[in-house]
């Protein structure tokens, strides 16, 4: 290798250690997928990156909100982002949409505290609840993926079309109905999409579909047990 070369490459790694620190982020585009953390538990992970400032919603963030639950679950609910409640708590789903979601998943034998996990694709809240930017999943995403490393889930569920056409990578205009019953793959692991519990407290005409998604979700996982 030329000395040009490695003298490149010296100064990108030490650029990248002044900005992330002993994070090693592969940015290559679609997106930084892969994120090796030195930490192997949730919580040091929560605590390694509770102030990041990846991207611009660091400014604008009341708190950092990093998911709640089972650490060892085999279950995990993906949402788009925090809203102004779970902004202002740093709790992901507190507000009336959560209560709902706790009511659901108690209904298949789950809780918060055993075999579900809680998070959004943004751990910041972006302003005005607008939808998330391609720059703050590109740079939020790794977190997610770690996340995921780290419980390493039987299944994931995104909730909402935004969560799911993100996670999915999918452009353009499809709706929720068009992603659910089918079984996709994030990552080496399994996803489905159902729809957002705050879409249930809009129009009761969604809450059978997503009951009939939660009862699958309940056969996923039992099979797999
Ligand atoms: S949204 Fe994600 S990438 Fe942006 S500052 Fe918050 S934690 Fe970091």
């Amino acid at each position: 290798m030329a000395v040009d070369s490695r003298d490149q490459i010296k100064r990108y790694f030490e650029q990248s250690q002044q900005l992330f620190g002993n994070e090693i982020y592969r940015t290559n585009e679609p997106a930084a997928e892969v994120y090796q953390s030195t930490v192997d538990s949730l919580d040091e992970f929560r605590l390694q990156i509770h102030e990041c400032k990846r991207c611009s919603l660091a400014a604008t963030r009341t708190n950092f909100v990093f998911g709640a639950g089972d650490p060892n679950a085999d279950l995990v609910c993906v949402g788009e982002a925090p809203g102004a409640d779970e902004d202002a708590q740093g709790v992901p789903f507190v507000g009336r949409a959560g209560k709902l979601l706790d009511k659901i998943l108690a209904a298949i034998d789950i809780s918060r505290e055993r075999n579900v996990f809680i998070c959004n694709v943004l751990k910041c809240r972006p302003p005005q609840n607008r939808d998330p930017l391609a720059e703050e999943v590109l740079q939020c995403e790794p977190h997610l993926i770690r996340q995921l490393e780290l419980i390493k889930p039987k299944l994931i569920v995104a909730l909402g079309r935004v969560a799911a056409k993100t996670l999915l990578k999918i452009e353009g205009n499809v709706a929720l109905k068009d992603l659910r019953n089918k079984i996709h793959d994030y990552h080496g692991t399994p996803l489905i999409a159902t729809y957002h519990p705050a879409a249930l407290l809009r129009s009761s005409r969604f809450k059978q579909p997503t009951w009939e998604d939660f009862k699958w979700i309940k056969k996923i996982l039992n099979s797999e047990a």
